[in-house]
């Protein structure tokens, strides 16, 4: 791989202290299995030796990186060390809570090599926290960027959540407020979306929760990417903003552009070689197969050429690298559709490639239908 761009490592801790009611990801509140589970974890690692030999970049997501106890997370971290090559400049990013930033584990994570870090901070407005059944409040995340920002790391992110239910623009206008005056390098904004399965699926299913009309949610995301853009951030990819191109997730960009990616852990997702596969969701599976050596696969893909091909469209049109017109084949872009896209101010030409605009973000999923013709 070394003539490529390298790879990606994504590490899934599956461990929250408490379980948000709106959240899908694969979490449990229970860490009392933590110090197995990370044994695990360097286990799968070392199956992969052969396929994956360096990487550029490390994400620690999860569930909630941060709440594992940092002598276990400081093993984790030399045990990835030890088996896999990390180029000098790679990106090292862990998402933490709010309230477990103390001093102590900024500076562990300080020492490890950790230069990135994802603050999931998702209002500053202590009412939407609890409605969000979070365990921080606004003035413990000021706190925890503070402390952040003290640590020396320049390269840190907040994320956010607006279109909650009865949510007010002015009050999600002063939380981009503050979350921009501290000058972070990074800003993730994502819509509450609602999943079937989780305690607001259930409400909203019942009617006891309802989100704003297609309308207001449009007016977050407009008003966000205004917003944000006149404070200099580049609004990079449909939910994400970054003061500076270099800001912008080294590691995520490898999502949105098909760029090799090791997944660890729970529920996690890699892609080598036009093959995409998925651990189980399940930590009691995860362990079992990890005892006996065998891989924790779920389910695996091979992508056709075709699909490949509709996937670079998809993902390209997502971002602002977009698509280059002369790798795409003729038959997904037709030139008259192409055209009305761009006199409706959804798309743009720039060096080759058919960029998306900030009112294109906004119907992303359709513009590979709609540039087709
Ligand atoms: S802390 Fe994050 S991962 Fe954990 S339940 Fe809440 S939203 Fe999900």
């Amino acid at each position: 791989m070394s003539n490529q761009v390298l790879p990606g490592l994504y590490v899934h801790i599956p461990f929250c202290k408490t379980k948000c009611p709106y959240c899908d990801f694969y979490s449990i509140t229970d860490s009392t299995g933590a110090n197995t589970f990370l044994d695990a974890v360097i286990t799968e690692a070392g199956l992969y030796r052969d396929i994956y030999q360096e990487f550029d970049s490390l994400y620690f997501g999860g569930g909630t990186p941060s709440f594992v106890d940092d002598k276990e997370f400081a093993r984790l971290v030399s045990g990835l060390q030890s088996l896999f090559v990390f180029s000098p400049h790679t990106e090292i990013t862990v998402e933490m809570n709010p309230d477990d930033v103390t001093r102590e584990k900024l500076s562990l994570y300080k020492s490890l090599g950790i230069n990135r870090i994802s603050l999931g901070v998702q209002s500053f407005n202590d009412k939407e926290l609890v409605f969000l059944q979070r365990r921080h409040t606004a003035a413990g995340a000021k706190e925890a960027i503070h402390l952040i920002q003290s640590a020396g790391f320049a390269n840190f992110g907040i994320d956010l959540i607006n279109s909650l239910p009865g949510q007010r623009a002015k009050n999600w206008m002063k939380t981009l407020e503050e979350a921009s005056s501290f000058k972070p390098a990074h800003i993730s904004c994502y819509q509450l979306t609602i999943n079937g399965a989780t305690p607001f699926g259930k409400m909203v299913q019942e009617g006891a929760l309802k989100l704003p009309s297609d309308e207001k949610q449009r007016n977050f995301f407009l008003s966000t990417s205004h917003f944000l853009k006149e404070r200099g951030f580049i609004h990079y990819e449909i939910s994400n903003f970054a003061f500076g191109e270099a800001s912008r997730s080294r590691h995520n960009m490898k999502y949105w552009s098909h760029v090799p990616y090791l997944g660890l852990g729970p529920g996690a997702h890699s892609f080598h070689n036009n093959v995409r596969w998925w651990n189980v969701r399940s930590i009691e599976q995860y362990l079992k197969a990890l005892s006996i050596k065998e891989m924790p696969v779920e389910g695996r893909e091979r992508l056709s050429s075709e699909q490949l091909e509709l996937e670079k469209l998809f993902l390209g049109l997502r971002n602002l690298e977009g698509v280059e017109i002369s790798d795409t084949p003729c038959e997904s872009i037709n030139e008259v559709a192409l055209k009305r896209l761009i006199a409706e101010k959804l798309v743009e030409i720039h060096d080759g490639k058919i960029i998306p605009t900030t009112a294109g973000y906004l119907v992303a999923d359709r513009l590979p239908l709609l540039i087709s013709g």
